[in-house]
């Protein structure tokens, strides 16, 4: 339990007394506001927001984020709480702050892919209009990790899934390694509790003998450093749970070696004893080849400077040291955070001070090798670029900036496109060409009757959604003076006999496909891919065994679409006695009776199961692949879901065409 006056303590070290009080002030207002209001571990609600505030402080931000950090949950939680009470009375950059809070809160996490994920972290960026809000709204999840215990079991695997997959990347992209490393192993404590007991276990029965270890290694460095006139902090580093566990995965191997348990970290003065250090610790210990990385002259994308070495330390086992400067340390630990650090007689976080971070980021671009990959980790910062939306299933999709529905609708399906009559966002009609905002829940009204229309060219602002128009158009055009629909049925049937000759029985005769121009086509799910009415399809003319449709990004259509003579035009026609087979990919942590709980739900769920898989991992985990039959596709994201909700699964989704089976 924490206390306004502990939060204080740690303020009084950087900030005057007027500054603390305006602090004081917005905790009185929180706590009042929050009267009434407990958590789940029983305990005031007020003390959630001092924690976060608590973590903010020790990162050293600056006041305003002290006060919002404090205030965070009031707008949402409290009914008399608005923007407009928080700016009368702290401010309008406070309200701010906690008003970003508040919008971000409201986002639901379902993310289903690491494309997904990556979308999230982008829109949780760009949805913050001041990259000090993400810094309070980590701070609030890292309380909200420290005290998962008081939530039902599975809350505490959906937080814990969200925090892996998007608030510790987002904490790592913007080089935060406190804040990252301490929510990992939060999450990997309630996603993985075996191998964590198992892990923390190794780790304290060898800690005396490491202790002595550490103590022999740091003595020889200290008194080499010493030598050559090098002053040095030679400090342990713990390796956390998490990453210990990633190295056994990647390396396959135990940690039976405690030795390799032991990392240690060189903070030197200036970049010349930087280099210097590292020679010398070069000459004590033997390098080992191809380890040495130098991040002080090519800085990684979130700012980390460092220089990685591993050498063969004293008893003959590999020894991880990293070396940097004081400076470069804090920005590590802190990342983007140091730079809305409290400066005397300053008013932190000036416009040009978020930028000059930005530009810092630039200039390091240019000094790199493989500037690819800094310029895709840094699109993150030059969100401008895009709008981020969801589907009314919660997928996120993004968009050029400036998007209306209509290519939103576009981007969906070609079909949605052709048959959108109207769009919802966020449960209320706009206009067509209404300019998508980040966040915005879009849904499309679809009608078969309807026809494009050629003002959609002006209401479209991306170059897909208008090249599709246009084409559609031309074909119009182009039918209209040369044949009409029954020749060009004639002509087709003509041509693709064997597709239109094999009338079947009813519910598998066309799988749900519409061939334009065809009445009765015969049709072939392709068994590489598995399509299901939504996917983005093609169609391949085999020769006598009909049209086989495969999903876009189904690797195979590739090499199909080299014979393009053979491709035809398919698309959902929405036959509601069409039954689909659907590949779902599981991903758990094995024990008992889990194979017992997925089928069981699969089955309660009304669904055939025709055929499964699993293969368990020596590290424990275990893939599972299974096969379903079914009619109704509706239900297929609820279970998806309530798979994830398993104990120990970790993830579970649609087999993605590129995944190997
Ligand atoms: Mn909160």
């Amino acid at each position: 339990m924490t206390s306004i006056e502990s939060l204080a303590a740690v303020l009084e070290t950087h900030h005057d007394a007027d500054e603390i009080a305006r602090v004081i002030d917005a905790y009185e207002f929180a706590r009042d506001a929050h009267t009434g209001q407990f958590r789940k571990t029983g305990e005031e609600y007020i003390n959630h927001p001092l924690e976060t505030a608590l973590i903010l402080a020790d990162l050293r931000l600056d006041i305003h984020s002290i006060q919002a950090a404090l205030l965070h949950d009031t707008i949402e939680d409290c009914e008399d709480v608005t923007f407009d009470t928080i700016k009368d009375r702290f401010g309008e950059e406070v309200a701010v702050l906690v008003d970003g809070v508040t919008k971000l809160g409201r986002i639901e996490f379902e993310t289903q892919t690491q494309q997904q994920s990556e979308s999230m972290r982008k829109m949780l960026i760009a949805m913050a209009s001041d990259i000090r809000v993400i810094l309070i709204k980590l701070a609030d999840r890292l309380h909200n990790m420290r005290t998962l215990d008081a939530l039902p079991p599975k809350t505490q695997i959906e937080k814990s899934r969200e925090t892996m997959e998007i608030f510790a990347p987002l904490a790592h992209r913007l080089g935060m390694s406190q804040i990252k490393w301490e929510l990992e192993d939060l999450a990997f404590h309630h996603l993985n509790p075996e191998k964590y007991e198992e892990i923390s276990q190794m780790v304290k029965q060898s800690r005396d003998e490491r202790d002595a270890y550490a103590e022999r290694v740091m003595g020889e460095i200290d008194v080499a450093l010493r030598e050559v006139g090098i002053e040095g902090d030679i400090q342990g580093r713990p390796k956390h749970f998490h990453s210990i566990y990633q190295k056994m995965i990647n390396k396959g191997k135990d940690f039976s070696e405690i030795y390799d348990l032991l990392a240690l970290r060189i903070i030197v003065d200036n970049i010349k004893d930087v280099y210097g250090a590292l020679g010398t610790v070069h000459n004590i210990y033997t390098p080992m080849p191809g380890r040495f990385k130098d991040y002080v002259a090519m800085p990684k994308f979130n700012m980390y400077q460092s220089l990685h070495t591993t050498v063969i330390g004293p008893v003959g086992s590999p020894l991880e040291i990293q070396i940097r400067t004081k400076e470069m340390h804090r920005m590590a630990e802190y990342g983007v955070a140091a730079h809305w650090r409290y400066k005397e007689g300053t008013a932190a976080g000036t416009f040009d001070e978020r930028l000059a971070w930005l530009r810092q980021m630039l200039e390091w671009q240019t000094e790199l090798d493989d500037p690819s990959e800094f310029m895709e980790e840094l699109k993150i910062d030059l969100f401008q670029e895009e709008v981020f939306v969801f589907t009314p299933t919660g997928d996120v999709k993004s968009l050029k900036r400036g998007a209306t529905p209509l290519d939103f609708a576009f981007h969906i399906h070609t079909e949605v496109g052709f048959y959108c009559v109207g769009a919802k966002v966020n449960g209320a009609i706009v206009p067509l060409g209404y300019e998508l905002q980040n966040g915005d829940r879009v849904e499309i009204l679809t009608n078969k009757s309807t026809r494009p229309s050629r003002d959609w060219l002006n209401i479209v602002k991306t170059s897909s959604a208008r090249s599709k128009i246009k084409a559609y158009f031309k074909k119009i055009d182009h039918m209209a003076v040369r044949v009409t629909p029954e020749e060009l049925a004639k002509r087709d049937a003509k041509a693709e006999p064997q597709v239109a000759q094999h009338p079947k029985k009813r519910n598998r005769r066309n799988a749900g496909i519409r061939i334009e121009g065809l009445e009765h086509p015969l049709v072939k799910l392709a068994r590489c891919c598995n399509p299901v009415p939504g996917d983005d399809i093609i169609g391949f003319v085999t020769r006598g065994r009909g049209v086989s449709v495969h999903r876009k990004a189904c690797p195979n259509a590739e090499s199909l679409t080299r014979s393009p003579e053979r491709m035809i035009e398919v698309a959902w026609d929405g036959d509601p006695q069409a039954v689909y087979q659907v590949e779902v990919m599981v991903k758990a942590v094995d024990r008992l009776r889990l194979l017992q709980d997925v089928t069981a739900l699969v089955a309660d769920a009304g669904v055939d199961i025709i055929s499964s898989s699993s293969y368990a991992h020596p590290d424990g985990m275990v893939d599972m692949r299974y096969l379903f039959e079914m009619g109704n596709l509706s239900s297929l994201d609820g279970i998806i879901k309530d798979l994830r909700g398993i104990p120990g699964v970790f993830e579970a989704h649609r087999k993605l065409p590129s995944e190997a089976s």
